[in-house]
């Protein structure tokens, strides 16, 4: 038997947001608990400004994206921020490995976020071997695939696109960044794109989604690339058999109070509260806010309403005590505590695919509100292909989803007969969740198969 010395060292390095670490630091305890040594390399920006409740095995290190300060906000926008991360991460990345190599367990692998293609780079120059994983559904992927070799031309937001292994897609569909010119949406296209840039060199191609959940979509993307699904990567104890340490996902760039929220919904009775979140990034416009709110309160349920600090200025005025005990804001929960408590009866979310993908995980059907980047396609697959939520419709007129939408949307989901239907079909994904991640399933399988790949080169 080989001896744990004798198993291969792993830097899983993140692009630094709250929804691309989530999945690879889950990602590295499920290579650790198999194993390996697995060591993830944040920012020296996240990694003063995290909590973090505990890192299992998994060991945690830091690079500098030349923003240590402030992080990317402080960067002056994106289009700063890329090339900056492109030239200090590679040196620091660089200097990281140089660091390993003089220890007992010197790197074999760099796990790179796709949208750090820079990563791969830096693993060829020391001779390592790279792996990409993509935290976007694969469908996702393979639109912006298209995009980079030139077989979708854009803007691609007047008629409807029809792409191998997808749903026919109207323009509403498709991710912002392909049908918009607008400033920073340009270099957030470049970073999409960039994914592919050199994706040729990559040993291994890791996407966090499962096969049943997007096989058409993935039988076309592996005819282009050898890709390997993973997903999802809820941490176990939310699935069906939990792995020491692996509680949450454990690394929350936001305050919170972990148990203001599940107090709340322990008072809630089964199925009555619909848990509205718009995830780390988005913002919403007030007079967007104003009608999310009026069309919570006319709905009548319960809802835990999560607002970050620097939106929630937005909320109308007095809005609080006018919900009184129907609702709770709070600044952040521990989502998948929120969503596996079965007070739970309605995931009202933007559309963020480990958001998505949590709420698939632990059968919880969903309103979809997409925002923009690749959330608009998200939605299409919740409400047309697996079936699991409603999706909303903007008004014409007044340009965003106005509060009657909003109350029937909540409605079509929690009562009614097109509301039993998507509860049944939430619950038919979670068992292909289950299956996918559980022992011999797809993901699980494709897991192994990384792992002895590199176990034998490395
Ligand atoms: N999340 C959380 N608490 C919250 C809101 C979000 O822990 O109150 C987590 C959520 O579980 C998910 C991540 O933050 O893992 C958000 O990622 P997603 O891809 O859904 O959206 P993004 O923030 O990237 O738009």
């Amino acid at each position: 038997m080989e001896s744990k010395v004798d198993q291969p060292h792993v830097i899983v390095l993140p692009y630094p947001a709250q929804g691309h670490i989530n999945p690879m630091f889950q990602f590295s305890k499920r290579l650790a608990s198999k194993g390996f040594k697995a060591t993830l390399a944040i920012t020296v920006f996240i990694s003063n400004t995290m909590k973090l409740e505990s890192s299992g095995s998994v060991q945690i290190d830091t690079i500098s994206d030349g923003y240590d300060a402030g992080g990317l906000a402080s960067s002056g926008g994106i289009q700063h921020y890329l090339p900056r991360q492109e030239a200090i991460g590679s040196k620091t990345l660089a200097e990281l490995i140089i660091k390993h190599k003089r220890t007992s367990r010197p790197i074999d692998c760099i796990i790179y976020d796709a949208a750090m293609p820079w990563a791969l780079d830096v693993a060829k120059q020391y001779g390592l071997h790279g792996a990409a994983f993509f935290t976007q559904m694969c469908a996702v992927n393979y639109i912006y695939y298209n995009v980079h070799h030139k077989l979708l031309n854009l803007p691609i937001c007047s008629t409807p696109i029809s792409i191998p292994g997808l749903p026919l897609l109207q323009p509403g569909d498709l991710p912002s960044f392909v049908c918009s010119s607008e400033g920073s949406y340009i270099a957030y296209l470049g970073r999409v794109l960039n994914q592919f840039k050199n994706i040729d060199k990559a040993d291994f191609i890791l996407i966090n989604t499962f096969y049943k959940l997007e096989n058409e979509a993935v039988e076309s993307m592996s005819k282009v690339y050898p890709v390997l699904t993973i997903g999802p990567t809820v941490p176990s104890i939310y699935l069906d058999k939990p792995v020491e340490n692996d509680k949450a996902y454990g690394l929350d760039l936001f305050d919170f109070n972990s148990s203001t929220s599940t107090d709340w919904l322990s008072t809630k009775p089964p199925g009555s509260v619909i848990c509205v979140s718009f995830g780390s990034v988005t913002s919403i416009s007030s007079k967007q806010m104003e009608e999310i709110a009026r069309g919570l309160n006319n709905s009548n349920f319960y809802f835990l309403w999560v607002v970050r600090a620097s939106e929630e200025a937005k909320l109308p005025k007095g809005f609080k005590e006018e919900s009184g005990e129907k609702g709770l804001i709070v600044n952040w929960s521990p989502q998948l505590d929120v969503l596996s408590n079965e007070a739970v009866g309605c995931f009202f979310t933007h559309c963020g695919w480990n958001s998505t993908t949590e709420a698939l995980s632990l059968g919880v059907p969903m309103v979809a509100m997409p925002q923009w980047t690749d959330q608009p396609t998200v939605g299409k697959y919740i409400e047309d292909v697996w079936k699991v939520g409603v999706r909303v419709k903007i008004d014409d007129v007044s340009g965003i989803v106005n509060r009657e939408e909003i109350e029937s949307c909540i409605r079509q989901v929690m009562e009614g007969e097109r509301g039993k239907e998507i509860k049944e079909n939430a619950k038919k994904w979670r068992e292909l969740a289950l299956e996918a991640v559980g022992e011999g399933g797809t993901s699980d399988r494709n897991i192994d198969e990384f792992m002895s790949k590199l176990r034998r080169t490395a």
